[in-house]
């Protein structure tokens, strides 16, 4: 499963795995970060 967001710098359609989520990631196209949105499987630590 991945996540689906978008990039504040360039506005692309991101998309990352779950593991990512609430975690920064780098954007393909811009090489700026994007923060992938926390989904909520945080709880399972
Ligand atoms: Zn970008």
């Amino acid at each position: 499963m991945s996540i689906s967001f978008q990039c504040p710098a360039c506005q692309k359609q991101y998309r990352v795995d779950e593991s990512l989520s609430g975690q920064q990631a780098r954007c393909t196209w811009s090489a700026g970060r994007a923060q992938a949105p926390d989904i909520g499987i945080s709880g399972m630590r």
